[in-house]
């Protein structure tokens, strides 16, 4: 639960109040944006209890992009996954250097990369909250998903690799489950992060729009910096970070049919386009990032 006034990366009590951001997917409520002047760590103040926030939650598009295929913009996130999700399994077997071994997946949603990696020859488990996320991944695709609470049956010194796509963001207790991630990865074991980037061209170019503050799920905003930082605390040293490069176009995709203008998909390709070109050499400034991280000795 984030401490409205101190920073969660870096501990300064120096902060401050950046913008109010708009719920677009469930509440329509807003929630203000607070920032540490110190390492431009982000944070959205007051979220609803981890109790209340699951009603955050109730969407459907939220738990399954669905699986129809209508729309230009349907069949070209559909093209997009497929592209991703291979993306992924090479991110995974250049940063643990093995091409199978145990993975877990955490925040697994439907499933789509455990089943992705367990087709390739990998030992999957997903870890989910949702119990009906939980359940399509099972009887769709046959992986094994868990739910939080099981984590703490997994042995330790057991995982190559365990990855958080775009999930940290939405956890209420980032450092418990650092340290559970510290426990179950083998000591040359890679845990691989990605987050929405606090510091990106498109955060700075849409600000409040920003379709990536995504609140109050989000209750962490990360920059590089800060995140490095974060990491460093809970034990772990970042050895590589690179760029998602397909989400800057999601992203400003969403930011224009969050905020109800015309032809979002047009706009978000060109947008992207422009910000693509002009932050081309400057990796830390893309919307996503994805840290490979390495225990840290202790
Ligand atoms: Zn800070």
């Amino acid at each position: 639960m984030p401490e409205n006034n101190i920073c969660p990366a870096c501990q300064a009590t120096n902060t401050t109040d950046l913008f109010q951001a708009k719920d677009h997917l469930v509440s329509g409520r807003e929630f203000l944006i607070r920032q540490c002047t110190n390492c431009g760590m982000g944070w959205t103040v007051d979220p609803p209890s981890e109790e209340e926030a699951g009603k955050y939650y109730a969407s459907d598009e939220y738990i399954s992009h669905t699986d129809s295929k209508q729309s230009l913009a349907d069949r070209l996130y559909h093209l997009a996954r497929e592209f991703m999700l291979g993306r992924k399994g090479k991110l995974v077997n250049t940063a643990v250097r093995k091409s199978a071994g145990v993975i877990i997946d955490i925040g697994s949603g439907t499933g789509y990369f455990a089943a992705f990696m367990q087709k390739r020859g990998w030992q999957v488990t997903g870890i989910e909250l949702s119990e009906k996320a939980r359940k399509y991944s099972v009887e769709r695709f046959g992986i094994r998903a868990i739910g939080p609470q099981q984590v703490m049956d997994l042995p330790s010194a057991y995982a190559d690799c365990i990855t958080f796509w775009h999930v940290l963001e939405h956890l209420y207790n980032p450092e418990g489950w650092m340290g559970e991630v510290r426990r179950i990865l083998k000591e040359d074991g890679k845990c691989i992060i990605a987050l929405p980037n606090f510091a990106s061209a498109d955060a700075k170019w849409f600000g409040r729009m920003w379709a990536a503050l995504d609140v109050p799920r989000h209750l962490w905003h990360f920059t590089p910096a800060a995140f490095r930082q974060f990491a460093a605390k809970q034990g772990f040293a970042c050895e590589r970070t690179s760029a998602l490069p397909l989400d800057l176009f999601y992203i400003s995709l969403l930011s224009y049919r969050n905020n109800g203008k015309a032809l979002p998909l047009a706009r978000g390709l060109l947008t992207g386009a422009v910000i693509a070109l002009r932050s081309l050499f400057r990796s830390d400034s893309a919307s996503s990032l994805v840290y490979v991280l390495s225990k840290k000795d202790s």
